[in-house]
């Protein structure tokens, strides 16, 4: 038999108080710094059902995204090395990176605003170490070695043919798994079709790809396969944030301390008010659904994932005994305390002020990113010629059409207006969709019209049906004049 007791002190109004030494340790590991195995019964009732149509429907999404493209791009591809990175088919370019920055930082906002407001439902709800977790490999394990208590029985039994049979066959499976969705994570990285090509033609001909997969392959089942909760609680950067980012008013999985106690064991037939004892009737449920191994009741913990295990739990055991559901709720610590309801309060009124504002200005940019990113440099070294009373520069320019279509264009000097390109090929200049195009230019100008050894010049890259597409300010270079 599992230990759930734990030390009780008497609080005020004769309630049972426990001394915060939960506080002091982990819940999945002994005092000498073993990991104490969970093994959680399988949840059952409303939460639980809801959440497994939303993790269905992530995991369906999550297979499929890669597939989908937008405008004959792919709907999300982050190969971060070959530069080529799209969001919702948009393609984003090392240029661009500022708009990501940007979006990372409105992203992580809205988190922060959103944990303020409703805790850990992301932990619990979206969350993809937890969806891969609860909703595929627990599955299976409950499919093959059952519940709790017979999960329990098989992990203490000798290494005998059922236990050899039945754990050999959940490792199988898992590592299965594990390589199907490694290779749909690749194809988020490289494309679909790559990664097909590269599965067709063997380990042989991509020993790098090969060895990459196997190692994230590795990663991928250790972490399902054996250190599972410990990611939200001991590693999850975002879980260690709770700490700051809630308060008294954030909504999150709570037990109604108020109702709950005095906890006791229940009695048929018993009047419990009149007993002086709470709604809460010790029975442990919740305790032994949790992932993470807390008992809920001791208040709010930072390995809590706000799975809503306990609160199905509960309500089936209040349900059972008779007693009004939601002793275990979506609340905040403050409406247990006083009965209020959760308040929209000055810290979540600035958050939301100032992520407004970001998704303006991202939105702002967005917008007017250009359709094609026009540079022209002078090259290294070179200066300027003098022929038939005109100055002349050279640039080397190189066009980036980030659109879905080809662009043919053409460059024009916008300021000084006097000048002209002299180069052939500058008036019809074919850019393909996603594409780079390079060249070189001849920009003159009357020699008397070059005051400075160095003007300011604006030049322009334009659509056949004249509208200014890019512009792009740099320097002429001229002869040295003394100026009277
Ligand atoms: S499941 Fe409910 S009644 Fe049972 S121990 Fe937990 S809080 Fe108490
Ligand atoms: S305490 Fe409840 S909500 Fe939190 S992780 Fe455990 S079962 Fe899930």
């Amino acid at each position: 038999m599992e230990d759930h007791t734990n030390p009780e002190i008497k609080g005020g109004q004769g309630q049972v108080l426990k001394p915060e030494t939960y506080r002091d340790s982990i819940g999945t590991m002994e005092q000498s710094g073993k990991r104490k195995w969970v093994f959680p019964k399988k949840p059952k009732g409303r939460y639980t059902n809801y959440r497994n149509i939303v993790a269905y429907t992530l995991l369906l999404f999550y297979f499929a995204l890669p597939f989908i493209t937008i405008n004959g791009n792919p709907a999300l591809k982050l190969d971060v090395i070959n530069r080529q990175i799209f969001i919702i088919g948009q393609p984003f370019y090392p240029q661009d990176f500022f708009i990501l920055t940007l979006g990372a930082i409105v992203s992580l906002i809205c988190i922060i605003i959103f944990t303020i407001a409703f805790g850990r439902i992301f932990c619990g709800w979206i969350c993809p170490q937890t969806i891969f977790l609860e909703n595929v490999f627990r599955k299976i394990e409950y499919a093959i070695e059952g519940d709790r208590n017979k999960q329990m029985k098989l992990d203490r039994q000798e290494w005998d043919s059922e236990k050899i049979w039945k754990r050999g066959l959940k490792w199988t499976i898992y590592l299965i798994l594990s390589l199907i969705f490694t290779h749909f994570m690749f194809m988020y990285i490289v494309g679909y079709q790559e990664v097909f090509r590269i599965v067709r033609e063997g380990p042989f001909e991509h020993p790098t790809n090969f060895i990459a997969m196997i190692l994230l392959t590795a990663a991928f089942y250790f972490v399902f396969a054996w250190f599972r909760e410990q990611v939200c609680t001991l590693v999850c950067p975002y879980g260690r944030l709770q700490a700051v980012l809630i308060d008294k008013e954030t909504i999150n999985v709570f037990y109604d301390f108020n109702r709950g106690e005095n906890r006791s064991k229940w009695r048929k037939g018993e009047d419990r008010k009149a007993a002086g004892k709470g709604d809460c009737i010790d029975c442990y449920q919740c305790v032994v659904v949790c992932p993470t191994g807390i008992d809920i009741r001791d208040g709010q913990q930072l390995e809590c994932v706000n799975c809503t295990a306990c609160i199905d739990a509960c309500d089936e055991v209040m349900d059972k005994v008779g007693l009004p559901k939601g002793l275990i709720r979506y609340a905040s610590e403050k409406e247990i305390e006083t009965g209020n309801p959760v308040k929209f309060n000055a810290r979540m009124k600035g958050f939301t002020i100032l992520l407004i504002a970001l998704q303006f200005l991202l939105g702002y940019l967005l917008y007017n990113r250009p359709d094609m990113e026009a540079k022209f440099i002078k090259p290294a070294g070179s200066t300027f010629f003098v022929r038939d009373g005109k100055i002349t520069n050279t640039y080397s320019y190189t066009f980036l059409n980030k659109t879905n279509e080809k662009k043919i264009v053409n460059i024009r000097i916008i300021e000084p207006t006097n000048g002209e390109i002299t180069s052939s090929g500058s008036s019809k200049i074919i850019v393909e969709r996603d594409k780079i195009v390079k060249g070189t230019i001849n920009v003159s100008f009357p020699e008397s019209q070059i005051k400075l050894s160095k003007q300011n010049i604006e030049l322009g890259v334009y659509d056949l049906e004249g509208n200014l597409i890019d512009s792009y300010k740099t320097y002429f270079e001229g002869p040295f004049k003394i100026q009277f």
